[in-house]
């Protein structure tokens, strides 16, 4: 499989490529040239897979020319034998419409998980071969950091350095990264906010020191393989449901738009989505881009949902790109203008091919909340606030899907990962789960930078290289 930027100067890649690359060199996102397609015969004779067979029969395409259907199935079987369900991302209904696909049965309790566990794998299996080690720099308001961390510990050709702003990031959130002692993980508390952490990396990797000794890479949501590996589910959860006899919609909670993108990957796939509802919080630039054509940025307002406090949601550039018909150089164009201005109109072809599958709502903190208690009171399911908004808009849009049509919520986070707003929601503070259960009992290691970016590109220089 080749992969092309969705802004049409840099160059083809194999899934390889695309995989440690991360961004595309003339500052696009790489997607696949054309999309594999399944007919009904295909998706049929996967009902009854388990999740590590499931996902190397789905991924099998996308990685065609770089991993053998072998070495596909054992990372699988590696990644996805150890979670903490047996069936990986199981279904829990709801009432007779409603369903959630529950994606945190991973190690550090977010759907992140899914997908970061198997790029740790992939990176790993990539740099033997070329004989290459990579230095990964990031910075986290909290889940992407812990799923990383945990995805790359104890790798050998892998080290990562992850900064966290100092005193704004959870108690559990901070644990799952500081607790993790492998000799290739770096915790950095950095003195000021997530956005000074994040202008810290994007210098590094403009740094000519960095890159003259370090070969830098990233792990956010850009990376075509997180996207591929949440594609998985959509199919796990629809074939459970009666595909691809019968169609499924579903209600992601949504930031950067990579897990809700994965589903529209999974339509063009062949399996039969009715719609892709995105749910946002009060940061709704994608709701308003949706349903009034209007993608403009705002300033971000922070949520009881963090993890989706987003102003700009980076891969919503690849639906504009398939949507509006693949033209690399116009999009490119478009982007620049929306990065002079911060707004731009969709064209009609982008808004056409958006609305053909996307619906979107909004939700406040008392509709989370009412979410929550619903929940709660009708189905006895603790949610945590993230699937809140989820199935806030799923009851929203519910009537606007024909009858009999199942509603999947991707219940994103555990609930216990944000205990306080869950407590102020429904009343009862949810314990951890047993298998994370000693995370406030064990010792934490995290070195304390200044708000300078000398002292944070000094820190990595210095202990790069050593594990
Ligand atoms: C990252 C995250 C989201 C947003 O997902 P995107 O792929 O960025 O749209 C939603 N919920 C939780 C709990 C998350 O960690």
């Amino acid at each position: 499989m080749q992969y092309v930027s969705t802004r049409g100067s840099a160059p083809a890649l194999d899934f390889e490529g695309v995989t440690l690359a991360g961004l595309a060199s003339d500052g696009g996102l790489y997607v696949p040239a054309e999309w594999p397609r399944f007919g009904a015969d295909e998706i049929r004779a996967m009902r009854g897979l388990a999740y590590p067979d499931l996902a190397a029969r789905v991924m099998a395409p996308f990685v065609a020319g770089s991993l053998s259907d072998e070495e596909l199935l054992a990372i699988c079987h590696k990644v996805y034998g150890d979670f903490g369900h047996a069936a990986v991302t199981p279904l829990v209904q709801l009432d007779q419409q409603h369903w959630l696909l529950e994606l945190f049965h991973g190690p550090t309790l977010a759907f992140k998980d899914v997908a970061l566990q198997l790029l740790g794998r992939l990176f790993e299996t990539f740099l033997a071969r070329a004989d290459e080690r990579l230095t990964i720099v990031g910075a986290t308001s909290g889940d992407t950091g812990s799923a990383a961390i945990q995805a790359v510990a104890g790798l050998e050709r892998v080290e990562i350095f992850m900064l966290h702003p100092r005193g704004r990031v959870s108690d559990v959130q901070r644990r799952q990264m500081t607790t993790v002692r492998a000799p290739n993980v770096h915790n950095l508390a950095i003195e000021g906010s997530f956005d000074d952490a994040q202008a810290h990396v994007k210098r590094m990797f403009t740094d000519r020191q960095v890159m003259g000794v370090l070969n830098l890479g990233a792990v956010n949501s850009i990376n075509w393989a997180r996207l591929m590996a949440q594609v998985v589910y959509y199919f796990a959860s629809a074939l459970q449901l009666g595909a691809p006899e019968r169609t499924v919609a579903y209600s992601v909670p949504t930031g950067n738009f990579g897990d809700v993108f994965a589903g529209y990957v999974a339509a063009k796939m062949g399996l039969p989505i009715e719609r892709l509802i995105v749910a946002t919080n009060v940061n709704d630039i994608l709701h308003r881009a949706l349903s009034a054509g209007d993608y403009s940025a705002g300033g971000v307002t922070p949520t009881i949902t963090p993890s989706m406090d987003i102003q700009v949601s980076s891969n919503f550039e690849r639906l504009l790109f398939d949507a509006g018909g693949r033209d690399g150089a116009a999009l490119a164009e478009q982007m620049r203008s929306f990065e002079a201005s911060k707004a731009m109109q969709l064209t009609n072809a982008q808004a056409g091919g958006a609305s053909a599958l996307f619906a979107s709502a909004r939700a406040d903190q008392v509709e989370t909340a009412r979410a929550l208690q619903w929940a709660w009171r009708a189905a006895g399911q603790v949610l945590d606030p993230h699937t809140g908004v989820g199935l806030y808009a799923a009851q929203a849009l519910a009537g606007t899907l024909p009858a009999g049509v199942p509603l999947v919520t991707l219940a994103t986070a555990h609930p216990a990962k944000f205990p306080d707003a869950v407590e102020r929601a429904i009343g009862l503070r949810p314990a951890l789960p047993a298998r994370v259960g000693d995370l406030f009992g064990r010792a934490e290691s995290f070195a304390e930078i200044g708000g300078d970016y000398a002292a944070a590109r000094d820190y990595v220089l210095g202990h790069a290289g050593q594990a």
